[in-house]
């Protein structure tokens, strides 16, 4: 198993249960221990748990996004929203093996809802545990400003017909601790799998179309690994890379670098999508009445906003193809070493156009890749209907007595930041789909032995965060990688 992020240690679970012997190889610290307070997020300038990535948003500006690099991947460090995909979004998945039906039961296995477990369509014994947070004012006050302008109040998000309309946000969190897939999946299978942290895998070592194993480095140099068979899960970004440093990825490009081709898939790298992002600041009033005059400051003084929020995002409004997300409070607050800044609501396009690409950088398999992420002109247009509704939110009455004014100036330009939501890098289709990377059973079209099962293998951009889909279909994929792997031991007995 090559990365121990969300997706990995959910397959190394699946494949050590049904007894294989299992290597998982992850390049951050093989411990999340450190990492459960879900109110902030380890992912500040200084943190460890982390891997920078540059992304060229829309061609003019360098960003630097981060993912986790830790055993538990992004899930160990993300904010925490665990929002199924819409039943509609699988409609674009493979009909043979990811049906409504199936992805509907896979939802359900994989959690425990510790609120609405007794409802239809939900778990109650999965092993990742979601339930809701107390909502913090201004999440309250956004829900009944979204409702009184007409949108639906939603009590559960993860419903199979859920639909739009604003609600609390499951998250995957139980009593205040975030729960990562090292968590819920991986530690009840501690003593079957070999977890090997700080091990950065360089290539996928294939001889005459099978993979014979992996490369890399780690603390003591260079290492190789044999395998017959190899599961690919280092997140969107550096899946693709790996295929590329294997050989296995568009010919002009690895031409281009120097990297001999060893498979022409036109398809690894390119595709990519994402969840643009822009933010609408604005100043809530007991930070605005210190600018004011005393004797008016104290006339004005109003309820503190209080700090019981336990997620970063408790209440979110699905509007069409936009999310407003009503963070709880400034990312200075959740981000260690983030300049002050106010408080924002977030407006994400949903059904953004995959336009991105992961270029690799030079030959070197230990560099680290490129991002390009082009923003859609739909999802431009959908970013700027949104920033007219946060705005048009903040601005009701329900909202006045948490937010003083908005702070993002109406001309300010509308570029969105790195989104860390990638999918699609090296993704799912048929044979004759020439920009198909893996098969419906997320197996490498190519190449024995080799397979896909994080967020890379997703063939269309969920309209929800990703995490939860994420779990869910690694759970599945590995589900039909262990019954293929039964099956082709039985013929081989049979010989
Ligand atoms: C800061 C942040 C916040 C987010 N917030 C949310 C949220 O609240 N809700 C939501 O739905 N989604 C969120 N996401 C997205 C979500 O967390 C990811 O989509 C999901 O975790 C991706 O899972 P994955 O298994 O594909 O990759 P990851 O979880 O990123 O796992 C990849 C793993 O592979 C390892 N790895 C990489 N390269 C190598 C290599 N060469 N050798 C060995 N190991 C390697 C990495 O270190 C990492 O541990 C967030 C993401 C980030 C980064």
């Amino acid at each position: 198993m090559v990365g121990g992020g969300s997706a990995g240690c959910v397959a190394a679970a699946g494949f050590a249960r049904a007894g294989a012997s299992v290597m998982l190889l992850e390049a951050g610290p093989g411990s999340t221990a450190m990492l459960s307070d879900a109110r902030r997020l380890p992912i500040g300038p200084s943190s460890r748990y982390v891997d920078p990535i540059t992304t060229r948003v829309d061609g003019v500006r360098d960003v630097v996004g981060t993912r986790g690099r830790v055993l538990g991947g992004s899930g160990a460090v993300n904010g925490a929203y665990f929002v199924r995909a819409p039943l509609a979004d699988f409609a674009r998945w493979p009909q043979d093996r990811w049906s409504a039906d199936v992805v509907a039961e896979g939802f359900r296995r994989i959690e425990t809802d510790l609120d609405l477990g007794d409802r239809p369509g939900h778990g109650t014994d999965g092993p990742m545990p979601v339930s809701r947070a107390v909502v913090a004012p201004v999440a309250e006050a956004f829900r009944r400003a979204a409702t009184a302008a007409g949108h639906r109040d939603l009590d559960d998000l993860n419903a199979t017909d859920a639909g739009d309309g604003v609600g609390a946000v499951p998250s995957n969190v139980a009593g205040g601790r975030r729960v990562s897939a090292a968590e819920a999946f991986l530690a009840p299978v501690a003593g079957l799998v070999e977890v090997r942290g700080e091990a950065l895998v360089a290539r996928v070592d294939v001889v005459a179309g099978r993979v014979v194993g992996v490369s890399g480095r780690d603390a003591h140099g260079e290492f190789a690994v044999g395998a017959d068979r190899v599961i690919l899960a280092a997140g969107t970004v550096r899946t693709a890379a790996l295929l590329m440093h294997s050989g296995i990825g568009p010919r002009e490009t690895l031409r281009r670098i120097g990297i001999d081709v060893i498979l022409d898939r036109p398809g690894v790298g390119t595709g990519v999508g994402d969840h643009p992002e822009v933010a609408v600041a604005y100043r809530p009033p007991e930070v605005a009445v210190a600018y004011r005059p005393p004797e008016v400051a104290e006339a004005y003084r109003p309820r503190r906003v209080a700090e019981t929020w336990r997620t970063p995002l408790e209440v979110v409004l699905e509007a069409g193809p936009v999310e407003l997300r009503c963070y709880s409070t400034s990312f200075d607050r959740l981000i260690e070493g983030v300049p002050p800044g106010d408080p924002v609501i977030g407006v994400a396009a949903m059904v953004a156009e995959p336009l991105g690409s992961v270029v690799p950088v030079s030959a070197d398999p230990f560099s680290a890749p490129r991002v390009e992420h082009p923003v859609a002109d739909a999802d431009r247009r959908a970013l700027h209907d949104g920033v007219a509704l946060a705005r048009d939110l903040l601005g009701r009455p329900e909202m006045a007595e948490v937010v003083d004014h908005v702070t993002t100036d109406p001309g300010d330009s509308l570029l969105p930041g790195a989104a860390l939501h990638t999918v699609g890098s090296a993704r799912m289709g048929a044979d004759d789909d020439p920009l198909a990377v893996v098969d419906s059973s997320c197996r490498v079209l190519g190449v024995s032995g080799l397979a896909v099962v994080d967020a890379s293998m997703f063939p269309a951009v969920p309209t929800r965060g990703p995490h939860a889909t994420v779990i869910m279909a690694a759970h599945r994929a590995t589900e039909m990688l262990v019954a293929e792997a039964d099956r082709s031991a039985a013929v081989r007995r049979e010989r």
